[in-house]
């Protein structure tokens, strides 16, 4: 048992804020994070031997549920086989092929290490299939914190109000184009003045970095066309999505196919994997086909591959009916029981991920999320935190449901939820 307060103390005396990724710090919602010593199933327990009931799942990754045994077993297997080779391993191959079947626009695949790695390296692939510099972008979607799209983004550098950071390069910045989420005109007007010039579009097809917002009818079948017509790349990035939905990823729910998609969290089950694919001819013009270079120590690391195979494997049509079942109830309950406290709330849901925002509507873009009541996500998180149930320590993010998440500790997450939004009713 050791008290948070004082592993945090540690932590900030070694980790730069105590942590190695900034939204975990809770520096939006106040307070001590919680350090985590294990974790089973839809249960996180800390170290001083709390339980709760986790709504983060590691932002995605963890859909079957914490140390599912297949996951386990599979990376224990590996493991003793040697975690890296630095050559090629058969589980690279597995795993690509198993992409390839649910994405029906990927013909080649690069697996690297993380979701920043594989939007950077699409970006790069872009330009140097086109011969041009700028890459249009939307305000509030998050792609990693790769210098070039860490212009108006989502996720952390959303909640600590960091739209740019300092240590970007003014020419970096130049060549990102930022444009309003589900708005064609904006991307229009773009493209009327600096057409000849675009590399490529780069979209979350469903936002999930601003809570979750959802493409308006047109937007994506929008991006397609232009995109098309000027000569420009569509990049979908399916980091969030991609695996979310029985279908594979949105653009098979929509029936848009990008030039590359971008995938992480889900397809490496919890260890470290991105990826990035599209069709032959232009994933050819990567190295060591083509002059386009991108490279990885522990690319398609044989530990990574086994769990990403093991946890795909996993996603069975019953497995995404438990989602959906999970996802669903916990939708349904959050309404109804902020409708008997008067609290107005709006949900939008991508199969297993949720976006609850303290609003009568779901919002389309950054501003209408900016407008929305994120003042009472301190009360709601912390509240929730005291009955046992873990959300994200920050207004604007998912939330997340898995396989493991049964009916009871759903139906528990929404009992408490009665008192806390019942507390935040009255506080308006
Ligand atoms: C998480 C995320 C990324 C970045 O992935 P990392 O593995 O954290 O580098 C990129 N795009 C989207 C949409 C994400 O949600």
């Amino acid at each position: 048992m050791i008290k948070r307060e004082e592993i945090y103390a540690r932590a900030c005396g070694s980790l730069v804020g105590g942590v190695d990724s900034p939204v975990r710090a809770w520096k939006s919602v106040g307070g001590t994070p919680i350090f985590i010593d294990s974790a089973a199933g839809a249960v996180l327990r800390d170290t001083e031997g709390a339980e709760y009931r986790d709504y983060v799942s590691s932002w995605g990754p963890m859909i079957l549920g914490h140390a599912s045994p297949d996951v386990v077993r599979a990376v224990s297997e590996a493991a003793a086989r040697s975690s890296s080779y630095g050559a090629p391993c058969v589980g690279e191959v597995e795993l690509a092929e198993m992409i390839k079947g649910r994405f029906p626009s990927i013909d080649l695949i690069r697996f690297v290490s993380s979701g920043t790695e594989a939007t950077m390296t699409a970006l790069r692939l872009a330009r140097g299939c086109t011969g041009r510099d700028r890459i249009v972008k939307f305000a509030g979607n998050y792609h990693g914190h790769n210098d070039g799209l860490l212009v108006s983004a989502g996720s952390g550098a959303l909640t600590h109000g960091v739209p740019t950071s300092p240590g970007i390069t003014a020419a970096s910045a130049r060549d990102t184009i930022v444009a309003r989420f589900n708005s064609m005109d904006s991307v229009r007007r773009i493209f009327e003045e600096s057409g000849g010039e675009i590399a490529a579009v780069i979209v979350e097809p469903w936002a999930g970095n601003m809570g979750l917002v959802p493409p308006a009818p047109g937007f994506l079948e929008g991006l397609r066309e232009i995109t098309r017509e000027r000569g420009a790349l569509l990049i979908f990035d399916e980091v969030i999505t991609g695996f979310r939905v029985p279908e594979g990823g949105v653009q098979n729910v929509v029936g848009v196919a990008p030039d590359i998609t971008c995938l992480g969290k889900i397809i490496g089950g919890g260890l470290p994997v991105g990826a990035l694919g599209g069709r032959a001819g232009l994933m050819e013009r990567l190295s060591p086909i083509g002059p386009v270079y991108q490279a990885g120590t522990l690319s398609g690391n044989p530990l990574a591959m086994a769990s990403g195979i093991a946890t795909l494997k996993s996603l069975t049509e019953s497995a995404y009916d438990r989602l959906e079942r999970a996802a669903s109830r916990l939708e349904r309950g959050f309404k109804s029981a902020a409708g008997r406290a008067g609290l107005p709330i709006a949900i939008s849901r991508l199969g297993s991920v949720l976006g609850m925002f303290f609003s009568e509507s779901v919002p389309s873009d950054l501003e209408s999320v900016q407008a929305t009541r994120g003042d009472l996500y301190p009360g709601f998180f912390h509240g929730m935190l005291e009955r046992g149930d873990y959300f994200a320590p920050s207004a604007f993010e998912a939330m997340f449901v898995s396989a493991a998440h049964t009916d009871e500790i759903i139906d528990a997450t929404v009992a408490n939820s009665e008192a806390v939004f019942a507390k935040l009713a009255n506080s308006l």
